[in-house]
């Protein structure tokens, strides 16, 4: 018999990359948006039909548990958050409500409502912050130095606490950045392959950047933060395998996800710049505006672990996956 996904954030990211792998698996997929009043998700818009929508909302128990109910979930998978660590600063009432105690509401409807289900947490490599380490594993300490990163590691050992105290089936899931041309364009991959389109194909009606300013100014520049930061990328739509396999194992454990090879914003400028022949030094500027207050440390993903018991491994390259984003973004900003 096909198993039920329930998938809690599907418009994002990784919720609709997932509900396409678990659809391909034979999943009967269900995946919850929040309460609105216009219905437009354009990350799946492809699955409208193919997967029953529910409306629920991490800071709302009740959407949860009716979601349990009704949809008897054998995996729960929690992609929801507030996701941008850059606003967590602006709003960590908000982050604290929705990242660190949404998951446990997950949690609560799952022990109440479908105690067999097993459930996957997005935790963030955020949660190791400022750490002083070359590359982290799944035993690395945390030391978070954002309210985002906080409020991850608080989900996660709630995550842990649940899985020792009730028995439950959970995991977390340590993920390292992931990217797409579904990633949403306050994020910084998206923010440089998005302006890189905008420009070379000189669009008038200018996309939004996190300042609520066009992408492209006046000034013709891209404006950004700082360049030698540096990140773990990878691809999304590999990612969410990592998730899928966490809970087909035997045991639940925590894993951590990444390609342990880190990149600078500036890599990805000169690559999305290049890539369609232009000098990325033309166009990229440094703004103090758009600096975190703190900065977390370069870091590796050490995902020796999910190797071994996963048999998960990164295939797409850091270049090959700048580019893909770089040629999606010139055929949406035409
Ligand atoms: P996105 O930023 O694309 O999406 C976030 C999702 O959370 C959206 O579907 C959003 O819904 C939903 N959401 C926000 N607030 C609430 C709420 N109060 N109740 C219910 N849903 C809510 O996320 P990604 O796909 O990039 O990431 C997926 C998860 O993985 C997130 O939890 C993120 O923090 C975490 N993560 C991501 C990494 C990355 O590099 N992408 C790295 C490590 C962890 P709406 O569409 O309505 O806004």
């Amino acid at each position: 018999m096909a198993k039920n996904a329930l998938i809690i954030g599907v418009s994002s990211q990784d919720g609709s990359y997932l509900a396409e792998l678990l659809l391909e698996k034979g999943y009967n997929v269900t995946g919850t948006v929040r309460h609105s009043t216009s219905f437009y998700h354009e990350n799946i818009k492809h699955l409208y039909g193919k997967i029953a929508i529910e409306i629920a909302d991490l800071i709302d128990l009740e959407s949860l548990a009716h979601a349990m109910r009704e949809h008897k979930p054998d995996e729960v998978y929690n992609i929801a958050a507030q996701s941008i660590p850059a606003d967590s600063w602006t709003h960590p009432f908000y982050t604290g409500e929705v990242t660190a105690i949404g998951p446990v509401r997950v949690m609560e409807a799952i022990r109440h409502f479908a105690p067999n289900a097993r459930f996957y947490q997005a935790t963030s490599r955020e949660i190791f912050g400022n750490i002083q380490a070359e590359s982290a594993t799944e035993s690395t300490p945390f030391d978070g130095n954002n309210p985002y990163g906080i409020a991850k590691a608080y989900a996660h050992m709630m995550t842990r606490c649940y899985r020792e105290s009730y028995d439950m089936f959970t995991c977390g899931g340590i993920l390292f950045n992931h990217e797409s041309p579904r990633r949403g364009l306050h994020f910084v991959t998206r923010k440089i392959t998005a302006g890189v389109a905008c420009i070379k194909n000189q669009v008038k009606n200018m996309p939004m950047n996190e300042a609520g300013e066009p992408l492209i100014g006046t000034d013709r520049k891209l404006h950004m933060g700082w360049l030698d930061s540096q990140r773990d990328w990878g691809y999304a739509k590999e990612y969410v395998e990592a998730m899928w396999l966490m809970l087909q194992q035997d045991k639940p454990q925590d894993y951590v996800i990444g390609t342990n090879t880190t990149h600078s914003v500036r890599d990805v400028c000169k690559i999305a710049f290049a890539h369609v022949g232009l000098n990325w030094e033309d166009y990229v500027v440094e703004n103090k505006k758009f600096f975190r207050p703190t900065e977390i440390k370069e870091l590796k993903g050490d995902y020796s672990k999910a190797k071994q018991d996963l048999g998960w491994e990164p295939k797409t390259s850091f270049e090959d996956l700048i580019k893909l984003m770089v040629d999606a973004d010139l055929e949406r900003f035409k």
